[in-house]
């Protein structure tokens, strides 16, 4: 596909779409789009992510009677499911679009490939390699023991459970509601972690993948990943069911990979391509301080003046800000100048 159709491309190989990022348009008032929205809030990711929780919950997920206890045979299980869905699903794009190169750099944000950029700043001097082990050996594990713990009280009756049957109507706008809950969960610790020392201290794991890949999306410290897998346990107190637990916590797994694709599109066919919806947070990763949150569903970068659309109108006001808070850095320390 020509990728010159959908965007532009820089002297250094560097492409970005030409159309700036929206957020939903019923915030807008652009209720015409409101179908086209729908269509893509829908398919193909929340879909997808719809039927991995279907293959968990009939497949995967043990007995209730099993899960009232903790035993190390049903937790180490969904640690090797949920550790080989994502060996699975990641590892393909990474595979294919990083590995073998089957899209070259077409919609590709940043030209490079992160194999070309050793740095002191990974394990063994490779993003590659620091972001798989981190994947697998932290991230993995942490979300298996939330998911473990999660069940386990809804096994033993620790939460607001409801029955669907009774309740339909509830569980279909809950259901719905699972992509805006992830938003305000992320959106709240995600800024938290970007501030002071807590940035240092945590979050700077997962930034050091400036130019992220598949492998970067569960590349974090022990304390962002149990912060962000954590979200399914929203549903312990509200009224909801395990269920719906879950496709919170698969919708935040198997999603982590949307904003860390690196591709805008990924072609399928030479007419037809997915779009990533990765543009968003490939901008958190490139400017670090605008779009803590999601695809603008709840816009609260929009709100907070942290929202990033592409545009160069967007850039000015990032750079202002910037610019204001290096001010406002500098008067603090400055130093007192004694009363005359
Ligand atoms: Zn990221
Ligand atoms: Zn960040």
């Amino acid at each position: 596909m020509d990728d010159l159709k959908y965007g532009t491309r820089d002297k250094r190989g560097n492409w970005a779409p030409s159309m700036p990022l929206k957020i939903a348009p019923f915030w807008t008032g652009k209720f015409g789009q409101l179908g086209k929205w729908l269509i893509a809030y829908l398919w193909p990711h929340n879909t997808i992510f719809m039927a991995v929780t279907m293959a968990y919950w009939y497949l995967v997920l043990p007995d209730w009677a099993v899960m009232k206890s903790f035993a190390w045979g049903w937790a180490l299980r969904l640690y090797a499911v949920n550790a080989a869905g994502i060996f699975v699903m990641y590892g393909s794009i990474e595979f294919f679009y990083y590995v073998r190169r089957i899209q070259g750099t077409r919609f590709k944000y940043n030209h490079k490939f992160p194999s070309e950029n050793p740095s002191d700043v990974f394990w063994f001097k490779s993003q590659n390699i620091d972001n798989f082990l981190r994947s697998f050996f932290v991230s993995i594990p942490i979300w298996t023991m939330i998911e473990v713990v999660t069940l386990w009280c809804f096994a033993n009756g620790f939460s607001n459970r409801i029955d669907p049957a009774a309740h339909p109507v509830w569980i279909a706008i809950l259901i719905l509601l699972v992509p805006a809950i992830h938003e305000v969960h992320f959106f709240c610790g995600h800024w938290l972690i970007h501030q002071g020392p807590l940035y240092r201290w945590i979050h700077s794991v997962h930034h050091n993948s400036i130019n992220p890949s598949p492998w970067s999306s569960m590349s974090m410290h022990p304390v962002e990943s149990t912060f962000f897998f954590s979200e399914m346990m929203w549903h312990l107190l509200l009224p909801s069911t395990p269920f719906v637990a879950l496709f919170q916590l698969t919708s935040t797994a198997y999603g982590a990979i949307v904003g860390h694709i690196g591709f805008d599109k990924l072609e399928l066919t030479d007419e037809r391509a997915m779009d990533s919806h990765a543009y968003t947070h490939y901008l958190h990763h490139k400017y670090f301080e605008v779009n803590y949150g999601g695809d603008g569903l709840v816009p609260l970068d929009k709100w907070f003046g942290t929202w990033h659309d592409g545009t160069k109108e967007a850039d000015e006001r990032m750079k202002e800000r910037f610019r204001r808070k290096k001010e406002r850095m500098g008067r603090k320390k400055a130093p007192v100048t004694p009363a005359a």
